[in-house]
């Protein structure tokens, strides 16, 4: 059996710098403490565990005392500024690794809500409800953005009045498209919707690389932690160009009878999957074969 790991599958660059950081931090002697898991991989976030990062919580914070070698890290998907004004009020000091395309998108959904303000109109977010990024996003803005996860979210949209709309970083590409319509569909003055597409390239370049891999392959094991959004678009990508594709967290899922009759086996993952992962899982099937 040929098992070949992807070689544009693993960590983005944003999350390769926040976890850069993180082991900066520690190699300077530095308590880091993560605000929220670092990664949506459960695995990668025991190693830097292993290695004296701490996740916590936001309702942590208030149990942290303030000393000098203290740092809060802030993950790339970014924080609203609610969460600035906490670490200021309690004096801890923190690191922010918000990545670069996340913060710019953050600067453009505080000039959306300025512009939708003048003109009494609305700022919708495609993005899941809830994740970290969308939190980060809305609370530029003190949450006036509406954040849309699908078609029937748009229910109660003032379609009367102009509408800015911008995206996740990690949506798929395909559903802003499909939202864009229906917003320029329904809107009573098209040209008083703004629409940016805001979905990161190293996102959004890799569905179209994915679905050309899993092509190639009899069948495609992905590897991603389950809260992994872009996790969820790219599996989908490789399922719909080839049905014989699984998602595993962790080579322990891995079993003889999956692989029965197959040759030619590819592995890739998500922004969010170390490569150390996808090795093991390589190696795992290998070994499955003996
Ligand atoms: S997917 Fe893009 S925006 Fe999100 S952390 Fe990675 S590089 Fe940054």
């Amino acid at each position: 059996m040929k098992v070949t790991i992807d070689d544009k599958s693993g960590f983005c660059y944003g999350v390769v710098s926040a976890i850069s950081k993180a082991e900066e931090l520690i190699a300077e002697g530095k308590r880091v403490y993560s605000l929220g898991d670092i990664v949506h991989n459960d695995l990668e976030v025991a190693r830097l565990e292993s290695l004296g990062v701490k996740t916590i919580s936001h309702a942590d914070l208030g149990d942290i005392a303030p000393e000098k070698d203290t740092r809060i890290l802030i993950r790339a998907h970014g924080e609203p500024k609610s969460t600035y004004a906490t670490l200021r009020g309690g004096s801890l000091g923190y690191a922010d690794a918000t990545c670069p395309v996340v913060a710019k998108l953050q600067r453009l959904t505080v000039e959306a809500d300025k512009q939708m303000r003048e003109v009494g109109g609305t700022v919708l977010i495609l993005g899941k409800k809830g994740h970290a990024e969308v939190v980060g996003l809305n609370g530029q803005i003190e949450d006036r953005a509406r954040v849309v996860e699908k078609i029937a979210d748009l229910e109660g949209v003032d379609f009367s009045k102009p509408l800015f709309l911008l995206s996740q970083t990690t949506q798929s590409l395909a559903l802003f498209a499909e939202v864009r319509d229906e917003v320029l569909r329904r809107s009573a003055a098209p040209s008083k919707v703004v629409v940016r597409d805001t979905i990161c390239r190293q996102v959004a370049g890799r569905e179209e690389h994915l679905r050309a891999f899993a092509k190639e392959c009899d069948m495609v094991v992905f590897v991603c932690g389950a809260k992994s959004s872009n996790g969820k678009v790219l599996f989908e990508a490789c399922h719909s160009a080839n049905p014989h594709s699984i998602k595993i967290e962790s080579p322990a899922e891995l079993t003889p009878k999956m692989f029965e009759g197959v040759e030619n086996v590819g592995v890739c993952g998500a922004t969010s999957t170390p490569h150390w992962l996808m090795e093991q899982v390589r190696d795992t099937i290998l070994k499955i074969e003996c």
